[in-house]
């Protein structure tokens, strides 16, 4: 073991289940150790590095932006914030942006902001949330009372009252759910934490239909889907249904501690000058780096070859699937996002990839997540697979 896990496992706090591995560097889809070994990285640091570690344009934005400025606090402007949010509006839905550093915060500044916003129109009592079973929002107290994950509760009640939890894809539900005292339903399009579990069309069809009926905002969580990891820019893209309010963390400044809130005019215009605040929110260095990241990833050819990778892989997934039916539940997701359920423990597989320099998650016991850096190429695809094929046969014995 080297230095630096030996004086982490002494001095940092113990709430992180840590591999025993210390990364100095990272170039493209790799990162390397302390004692200079390479992994491919098919983390990208949870769906954060999409554009892959130390690209050379980012790093070059950085740096300029560093020999400029760093932080005017936001009593004024500065020009990263304003063009970064120009871009986002550009790019999406949205009329006007919120900037924070993390998802969790993003979160709580929408729900803030869907009981502000009701409570302009509608007057009090409209403060109630619907959010989804198995759902993952963050861990900060209002992010996690919408979290539907209990175990992530554990110790840590009383959480923000008056939010309701339905089963994904369960439209029955959602209607029962609804009511007047409803400010907002909060989603994943596509459930990250939770396994990588997609929701229909159907049901975020309904969702739109009852949010516009109970006059509620619509809150896509694409803090882990958005900014091409799927394919598009943004997952709602794929359903053709737009929220009122978007929140985007992880890869919107490749690494880099960014966070957005997008929204219609009508909608953000309830927060007035001193109902929510960031210290930190949308400071220059990340928002530099953030309009690169767009740049780059909203390009349509590129989105077209996440697009296309995602196929190759899925498609070199869903073979070892029928190779193994007793083995591999379900392969799904959307582009370079993937889940691949098994009807057994992967802890096992995980630790062989691991022991191969190849890294994945595992976002529950029975799941395998890939969210390699979109920059991949083809001949890394061949090689995760055949690795993975070789794990499945070493483990399982199959
Ligand atoms: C990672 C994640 C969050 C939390 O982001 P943090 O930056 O860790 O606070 C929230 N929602 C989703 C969907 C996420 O994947």
């Amino acid at each position: 073991m080297g230095y630096i896990v030996d004086v982490g496992e002494v001095f940092l706090a113990k709430n992180y289940a840590r591999a025993e591995v210390a990364f100095v560097k990272g170039e493209g889809t790799r990162l390397f150790d302390e004692e200079g070994r390479e992994y491919l990285d098919f983390v990208a640091g949870i769906a954060v590095c999409n554009l892959g570690h130390s690209h050379p344009e980012l790093v070059k934005e950085l740096k300029e932006q560093a020999e400029k400025l760093w932080h005017t606090s936001n009593l004024y402007y500065t020009e990263p914030q304003a063009l970064l949010a120009k871009k986002l509006v550009e790019l999406s839905f949205g009329e006007r942006v919120f900037f924070a550093n993390s998802g969790a915060e993003a979160v709580e500044a929408a729900l803030k902001l869907a009981r502000r916003w009701t409570y302009e129109n509608y007057g009090k009592g409209k403060s109630h949330y619907i959010a989804l079973e198995n759902s993952f929002h963050g861990r900060t107290f209002g992010a996690l009372s919408v979290t539907g994950q209990p175990k992530y509760w554990e110790g840590f009640e009383p959480l923000v009252p008056g939010v309701k939890f339905v089963k994904p894809n369960d439209c029955q539900g959602l209607k029962e759910a609804f009511s007047e005292e409803v400010c907002a339903l909060i989603l994943e399009p596509i459930q990250g934490e939770g396994g990588v579990i997609p929701l229909s069309k159907e049901f975020l069809s309904l969702a739109k239909e009852l949010c516009n009926k109970y006059k509620a905002l619509l809150i896509f969580d694409e803090i882990q889907t958005g900014i091409g990891r799927t394919g598009k820019l943004f997952a709602y893209e794929h359903f053709g249904i737009e929220p009122d309010v978007m929140c985007l963390a992880k890869a919107l400044a490749n690494g880099l501690p960014l966070s957005a809130v997008i929204a219609k005019e009508k909608v953000m215009q309830a927060l007035k000058p001193g109902t929510h605040a960031s210290t930190f929110g949308g400071n220059p260095l990340a928002c530099k780096v953030a309009i690169k990241v767009l740049e780059l990833v909203s390009d349509p050819s590129f989105l077209e070859e996440v697009r296309l990778k995602g196929k190759v892989l899925m498609e070199k997934l869903l073979k070892l699937k029928d190779k193994h039916p007793e083995l591999i539940k379900e392969v799904r997701g959307a582009g370079l996002l993937i889940g691949i359920e098994f009807f057994k423990e992967v802890k096992p597989l995980y630790n062989f990839l691991f022991e191969k320099r190849v890294l994945v998650t595992a976002p529950k016991p029975n799941i395998i997540r890939l969210s390699p850096p979109l920059i991949l190429n083809y001949r890394e695809i061949d090689y995760f697979v055949e690795i993975f094929e070789a794990g499945i046969k070493q483990v399982y014995g199959s």
